[in-house]
């Protein structure tokens, strides 16, 4: 079974959260299992620059109404036989673009274009042809209609990450495709609907969508839900009945990559039998660079978006300040975010250390020097830091939500509060101080949060379920 995974991000070459670690760590775990698995994602500068690879090919791509070049580089996975692709164009796909930048929008069609070449590519030059192209999120929602387009009749599966992201734009940019609004199914000039949502045409357009936990997937598949994208799975299921699969699929983590006892990045090395001296190592280095006093220390890591729920924190900061605490919040993204736990750390200096850049390395070592991890997400498809954190003895204190209820068992391998609640943080927060003081039960807690098993192994089981039916269903 051959499988091309198209995505915008791939661990260690390019990794924005927890998307990159994905891309970068699934298909290992199904090429462990017998699939032939081929990555693509755009050849940005930053990665040229940190990681060049060799060129294999040139294609010729049709967008705008213009002919433009795109070379074909290629690496592996690093620890695999896994072919990455890297596709570069100087203008659409050199530099990465910032936030909501409209540009986005151009770059992502313009790499899905890509993608189908690639396909023609693939297939004259090195006699490879995928039985399925695995899209990941709005950045390639697009290409299960392109592929169509090109005329390249082949089952496509997209996999929902995170679907605060959607791509909604102008409708202009079916032209630059030229794609008709025909040919969209939501888009009819002249009617209500003028905007283009690239997730929703690719829910629409693709053999079937999964997302990344199953209790997300029943969350955005509730009658309740207000999100746009309810209405897409809602009109997919009535087109297609029973035939159209939508599933939720747990992630999981790449265990050579997260691994205390051999990250290389840590003070201090440490297993299950050393984890109190190991992460006490940890904790005293990371500590002293930032001034911090050695007292019990939870940690925040995670993109500072709204979605991640750091509000919640600010908001309960006046009722926990009274325990033996430090908080190191460690994150970069939205500006006003980034300011306001600036200010929160300069007004509760001895107690918050605010980090607000994007640092692999300072990530790891504060996994490690942590004995508790915040993650009050407001929603959350799944989320990797609670997994990676367990791995590295650091109890979660996290919503009930999304993949974090699938993930964690409330007061065995961490604690779970009322999505939004800011007395129930401070609830959990409470039981989290009084669990450290309760030498045993702490205990029994981090061995329960290191032998949890978020290896590949299932979830790549499952996808391959899957990709068998969608096969079989395709003919
Ligand atoms: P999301 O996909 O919403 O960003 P996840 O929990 O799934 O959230 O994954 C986040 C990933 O990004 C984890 O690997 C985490 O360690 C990493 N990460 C987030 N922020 C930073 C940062 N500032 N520095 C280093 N790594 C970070």
């Amino acid at each position: 079974m051959q499988v091309l995974f198209a995505a915008y991000e791939c661990a260690p070459f390019f990794k924005k959260g927890g998307l990159g670690d994905v891309i970068g760590s699934l298909p290992i775990a199904l090429e462990d299992d017998g699939v032939d698995v081929s990555v693509v994602i755009p050849y940005y500068d930053l990665i040229i620059n940190k990681y060049p690879q060799k060129k294999v090919g040139q294609i010729q791509v049709i967008f705008n109404s213009k002919l433009a070049s795109v070379g074909i580089y290629k690496g592996k996975l690093p620890g695999s036989n896994v072919s990455i692709y890297f596709l570069r164009n100087k203008q659409y796909m050199a530099k990465v673009k910032a936030g909501d930048s409209k540009d986005k929008y151009k770059e992502y069609a313009f790499f899905s274009v890509a993608i189908a070449e690639l396909i023609y590519w693939l297939a004259e030059s090195i006699k490879w042809k995928p039985d399925i192209v695995h899209c990941h999120d709005w950045h390639t929602a697009l290409v299960p209609l392109i592929l169509k387009k090109h005329f390249i009749s082949m089952p496509t599966i997209l996999t929902i990450h995170n679907m605060s992201h959607q791509g909604t734009g102008s409708v202009g940019l079916l032209d630059m495709l030229h794609i008709g609004d025909t040919d969209a199914k939501v888009i009819k000039r002249g009617e209500r609907v003028y905007e283009l949502n690239i997730l929703g045409e690719g829910i629409l357009h693709s053999d079937s969508v999964t997302t990344v936990s199953q209790t997300y997937a029943k969350e955005i598949t509730d009658s309740k839900s207000k999100e746009r994208i309810y209405t897409y799975l809602k009109r997919k299921e009535k087109e297609e009945g029973k035939s159209f699969i939508f599933q939720g699929i747990l992630n999981g983590i790449d265990y050579k990559v997260w691994d205390s006892n051999s990250d290389s990045f840590l003070y201090s090395k440490y297993n299950i039998r050393t984890y109190l001296s190991g992460k006490q190592k940890n904790k005293n280095e990371v500590l002293k660079k930032l001034h911090l006093s050695n007292k019990l220390t939870f940690c925040f890591i995670g993109r500072m978006v709204s979605q991640k729920g750091i509000d919640i924190i600010i908001k309960s900061i006046q009722q926990i300040r009274s325990y033996d605490i430090n908080i190191v919040l460690l994150g970069e993204g939205n500006k006003k975010i980034e300011d306001a736990v600036h200010s929160l750390s300069k007004q509760y200096s001895s107690m918050i250390a605010a980090e607000t850049y994007y640092s692999e390395p300072f990530s790891r070592q504060l996994f490690a020097a942590s004995d508790f991890i915040l993650i009050p997400s407001h929603f959350e498809p799944c989320g990797l830091i609670q997994m990676i954190a367990m791995r590295y003895g650091t109890i979660p204190v996290a919503s009930r939500t999304g993949g974090l209820v699938d993930s964690i068992t409330d007061e065995k391998n961490g604690f779970l509060f009322q999505n939004g609640s800011v007395a129930d943080f401070v609830q959990a927060i409470k039981k989290a101080v009084e669990t450290y003081s309760n030498k045993n039960k702490y205990h029994d807690m981090v061995q329960s949060a290191m032998q949890t098993d978020f290896s590949w192994g299932k979830s790549a089981a499952k996808y391959i379920d899957l990709y068998k039916k969608i096969m079989k269903k395709s003919g």
